[in-house]
């Protein structure tokens, strides 16, 4: 198993510098015994114009095979058990490779490189070469998978054999990277993708790799086009797995699309207003409009999910009337924010006992959310994919359930009326839709019929007559059930009877 990979420099900013990132000195060939063999790394070439890291596995099928014993049921039947030890595992790169790379770069991978720190933090332009790579998915999985990291694939099947065309190809590429990348990046993509593209994994794989996987994901998986094939083949398709990382991915992807831009739009001036008045933002409307309807609902316990950046939780604050304020967030940079602007750490004992952030997503059901008097969502939804909307719902209306549920959105009808707005955009980068009147209407109207809510509208900011408000407010109010009318009925009845 080989793998090797290479940089250009100048006098000035020398290639050698890769033995500095590696942690391995280009003069000496030196060997490191993993748990499966010897790993070897030396430099084929070492000038200042050009230095060629190579990594050589020696595996030692037998040491593969009792360390694998008794781990994942193997060997159950004659051919299996021969498999254990006449099998590829010697000559191709997999995930014993990628297991060697880790051990032998641990440093370089976690990008640390106290001698030259700079050139950690740099692109380099790297090339990576692997003669013999098991792939299953092909040349073209292949290209998907490291395209659009940023490397330029050059990739080619490996026949079976070469004096026999009409065998085919095998299940080998030779692979070829070439871009201008972080080494430690392009090590994390090695180590990640190697096995993905093996699909074979040497070992049981438990619980702790998706953490493993998360770590060196870390910057470029999320978000990546095939994100599932690659969570998936690396935890070797055990779905409670895949799903786990699947949910920590999305985690990361919504803290990664922060909304520390979210109010460019919303601060925008409101031009109706009298001239005489100063101009009121309509992020300060909104909030009126939800204080407003908090506190006519006698709301003491609110929730304010999707809290951002804590203007609406400051708010609340003030009024002594709200008790208790939870602020949810799925970003932890927004909380931490939110954290610094109500001025957590030096709040006094009591109002300090009154007001909580905490992290969690909407898009799971959440204990900690049972038993609120309201839950506001202003600006959320439209952040979320459609297909997680009902996700969404389900947490709020059907396992929260707090008796009045506030839900802002943009209109988007109005963006017509927004100068700074070029037709057809969205007001911020990362809305995944805006809706217009009519089909947030039909939205809520579900929502509500399905659980039990009643639901009226309220518009916030100016209501054009042709476009109708910036931002369009539903309130939700829980629906006395039939049967709970029913039992408080039962029960008064019964009181009287028993004091008569
Ligand atoms: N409510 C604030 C912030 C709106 S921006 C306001 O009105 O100004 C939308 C916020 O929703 C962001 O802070 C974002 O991190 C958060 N968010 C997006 N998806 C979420 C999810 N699934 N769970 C919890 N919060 C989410």
């Amino acid at each position: 198993m080989f793998l090797t990979i290479s940089t250009t420099g100048t006098p000035e900013r020398p290639a050698t510098d890769l033995g500095f990132l590696l942690h391995k000195h280009p003069e000496s060939a030196q060997a490191f015994s993993t748990s499966y063999g010897t790993a070897h790394v030396l430099y084929p070439e070492a000038s200042a114009e050009r230095c060629t890291a190579a990594l050589l596995l020696e595996v030692d099928s037998v040491a593969l095979v009792r360390r694998s014993k008794g781990k994942g049921g193997q060997g159950k039947t004659a051919d299996a058990a021969l498999a254990q030890y006449v099998n590829d595992r010697p000559y191709a790169a997999s995930s014993l490779l990628a297991v060697a790379l880790s051990t032998v770069f641990s440093s370089a991978l976690r990008g640390v490189c106290k001698a030259r720190p700079e050139r950690a933090e740099e692109p380099l332009a790297l090339r990576v070469e692997v003669p013999a790579l098991p792939a299953r998915g092909g040349p073209d999985l292949v290209r998907k998978l490291f395209e659009p990291l940023g490397w330029t694939v050059g990739v080619e099947s490996v026949a079976l054999d070469e004096q026999f065309p009409e065998w085919g190809e095998s299940r080998y590429v030779r692979l070829v990277l070439e871009g201008e990348l972080r080494l430690a990046q392009a090590l994390r993509h090695l180590y990640v993708l190697l096995p993905v593209l093996d699909d074979a994994k040497h070992y049981w794989v438990s619980a702790d790799e998706v953490d493993k996987l998360l770590r060196a994901g870390e910057g470029w998986l999320a978000g990546h086009p095939e994100q599932r094939l690659i969570t998936s083949r690396y935890l070797s398709r055990r779905w409670s797995l895949t799903r786990q990382a699947m949910q920590r991915l999305e985690l990361v992807r919504l803290a990664d699309a922060d909304d520390t831009d979210v109010e460019e739009i919303d601060n925008a001036v409101d031009e109706s207003t009298d001239t005489e008045e100063k101009p009121v933002p309509l992020a300060v409307r909104r909030r009126e409009a939800i204080l407003d309807a908090l506190r006519a609902s006698g709301a003491a316990r609110v929730l304010d999910l999707g809290c951002g950046q804590g203007q609406l939780v400051q708010e609340l604050l003030k009024d002594v009337r709200f008790t208790e304020i939870v602020g949810l967030d799925v970003s932890v940079r927004a909380l931490t924010i939110a954290g610094r602007r109500l001025k957590l750490e030096r709040m006094g004992e009591r109002q300090a006992s009154r007001v909580r952030l905490v992290q969690g997503s909407l898009a799971y059901t959440d204990k900690r959310l049972k038993g609120y008097d309201a839950a506001v969502l202003s600006e959320v939804i439209e952040h979320l994919d459609l297909p997680r909307l009902p996700a969404l719902e389900y947490a709020v209306f059907g396992s929260a359930r707090p008796r009045t549920v506030l839900v802002t959105t943009p209109n988007v009808e109005y963006n017509v009326r927004w100068e700074t707005l070029p037709a057809g955009h969205v007001r911020h980068g990362d809305h995944r839709f805006e809706w217009t009147r009519e089909e947030f209407r039909t939205w809520a109207e579900r929502v509500a019929g399905r659980h039990g809510y009643d639901v009226r509208y309220v518009p916030v900011g100016p209501d054009d007559p042709e476009v109708g408000p910036p931002t369009q407010m539903a309130v939700f109010t829980v629906q006395e059930t039939p049967k709970a009318a029913e039992k408080a009925e039962k029960a008064e009845k019964a009181e009287k009877e028993a004091a008569a």
